[in-house]
């Protein structure tokens, strides 16, 4: 049986640009842009001509791409004409290749939010979506708060999707703006919508305020509507838009889904969802989510020492589908519960034949166990754990000697007459033959710290270029009688690798300066700098 086409369409750079805290310049747009477009997206809506100078700006020239590129705007406003609204004429100005109106869907929004009448704003929907079909436009319109507004006047909100449809907008997607709609009420009111609508003109656009915005899409595709809306990561104010980046895998990996539906997301890009999920993450300066579906580094993370078992012996015992296929990786934790199934696993994860009676492995694993009853915590720090592994087993080069290094802060009353912190590191770092000498000053004394010790590392100075410290995370453990800190630094380099490394001591500095030095050596390996 061929399978039906079903349409994806994002909306980062629109709704999810309105998420607290995120502010996209035209760069990172066009970058987000790009990124889906290689993704497979259907649809890239990527902003509000007229709205703000970015999104006019990117809306002012073509932008080339294969996905059909989309410019968000209102209906003409109640009581002008299309040709004399400023608002309309932007959006219909705009070098999109489609157009996404929004219109009030619910007759208690009509009068009292917009204060016109219920005709006025059917002719307002018709009268926009016939202005941009003769500009040569594909037009969507988004029927804002439509599960409310059928709730309360079924009608009326189907009147409204109905206009636009009768006058030729390609999609009329429902909704669901105030995101507290349930699954089986979306999939009640979807399926009566495509009595009077085709599903294949009809899309969803969920919100997450019950936590359900993934589950209330699929809703509205069983009861056959036809285009999914949302975002990368579920970005989107309040608590986001459906999440494209679940959403996707489980289209393409579920037989339920996979062999009735098809989408323009190939194998090949969904093997890239993991690293688009991540680059998005980085963008915007936010750790990942460890625990998001499919994509997270704890997606497919086991712990206990009994499971670790099976998936050695055949990983389908506990994972619901084979992580490779979103560019994920499985993941043994190794962790003081743990035994030597999970310890053998995760070195051969990083690439070691080792024997499962060599006594070494005693020794790695009493090594681990001391260093978390101090505060390690190497589940999370896979690249510092790598490292201790590769010690024990004799395999890791020493690149280079850190002989002696010197933080200082100082607090002082600048030429401007403000009080100013400053930290300075200086570094004396021997590779081979060589020493080298460097300072640097910094936000703080770790960045001051990092910054020296990464200046002028001689030879090995051209593996670390890319290397670029991603996240730091401070925590102040209590072991015995002693406070002591822990330090997780993430890093990630120019190939879109991402590694943990840990320190931990009672001062910040040497905890930060463990992982920091763990974090350089690990990039040196695996860019296999010679040793
Ligand atoms: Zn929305």
């Amino acid at each position: 049986m061929p399978r039906e086409r079903l349409y994806l369409f994002d909306t980062t750079l629109r709704d999810g640009a309105q998420t607290n805290g995120v502010d996209f310049t035209l760069a990172d747009k066009l970058a987000i842009a790009h990124m889906l477009d290689e993704l497979g997206i259907d649809y890239v809506e990527a902003g509000y001509p007229g709205a703000n100078p970015t999104d006019t700006n990117l809306f002012a020239e073509r932008r080339p791409m294969r996905a059909c590129l989309t410019a968000f705007g209102m209906t003409r406003r109640p009581g002008r004409s299309a040709s004399n609204d400023p608002g309309l004429a932007a959006l219909l100005a705009a070098q999109a290749d489609a157009i996404c109106f929004v219109a009030k869907s619910w007759d208690y929004h009509v009068r009292v939010a917009l204060e016109t009448t219920e005709e006025e704003n059917l002719a307002s929907i018709r009268d926009s979506v016939r202005a941009a079909k003769a500009k040569g436009r594909e037009v969507l319109l988004d029927c804002e708060h439509f599960f409310d507004g059928y709730k309360a006047n079924p009608a009326y909100a189907l009147a409204c999707a109905k206009a636009a449809y009768d006058e030729g907008a390609r999609w009329v997607v429902l909704c669901d703006t105030n995101g507290g709609t349930l699954p089986h009420e979306v999939e009640k009111i979807v399926g009566e919508v495509c009595k009077q609508i085709p599903g294949d003109h009809v899309g969803i656009h969920a919100h997450n305020d019950t936590e359900q915005a993934v589950a209330n899409s699929f809703a509205a595709l069983r009861a056959g509507a036809r285009q999914i809306q949302g975002t990368l990561n579920g970005l989107g104010e309040r608590c986001g838009n459906a999440n494209l980046v679940s959403i996707i895998p489980t289209l393409k990996l579920k037989p339920d889904y996979a062999q009735k539906f098809d989408i323009g997301v190939s194998d090949g890009g969904l093997a890239q969802l993991a690293r688009v999920s991540h680059a998005l993450d980085d963008l915007l300066n936010r750790a990942a989510d460890r625990h998001a579906p499919y994509v997270g580094e704890s997606a497919f993370a086991t712990k206990a020492g009994i499971h670790a078992s099976a998936i050695m012996k055949d990983p389908a015992t506990y994972e619901h589908v084979p992580p490779e296929r979103v560019g994920n990786k499985r993941k043994l934790l190794v962790s003081d519960q743990s035994g030597r199934s999970n310890l053998l696993a995760e070195l051969d994860r990083v690439g070691f034949a080792v024997d499962k009676d060599d006594p070494r492995l005693s020794r790695l694993l009493d090594e681990v166990k001391e260093r978390e009853a101090i505060g390690y915590a190497y589940e999370t720090a896979d690249a510092s754990f790598e490292l201790l592994a590769r010690r024990l087993l004799g395999k890791v080069p020493g690149y280079f000697d850190v002989e002696k290094f010197d933080v200082s802060v100082e607090q002082r009353i600048n030429a401007k007459g403000e009080r100013i912190t400053v930290s300075m590191a200086v570094v004396k770092v021997r590779v081979g033959d060589d020493l080298f000498i460097s300072a640097a000053e910094g936000i703080g004394p770790v960045n001051a710290l990092d910054l020296a010790l990464r200046k002028d590392l001689g030879k090995y100075q051209s593996y670390i270029t890319g290397l670029e410290l991603t996240d730091y995370r401070v925590r102040i453990l209590n072991a015995g009688t002693e406070a002591v800190t822990r330090v997780l630094i993430e890093s990630g380099d120019e190939t879109g690798d991402h590694w943990t490394t840990i320190g931990v001591s009672a001062n910040i500095i040497d905890a930060s300066f463990q992982a920091l030095m763990d974090s350089i050596v690990y990039k040196l390996l695996k860019s296999g700098a010679p040793g």
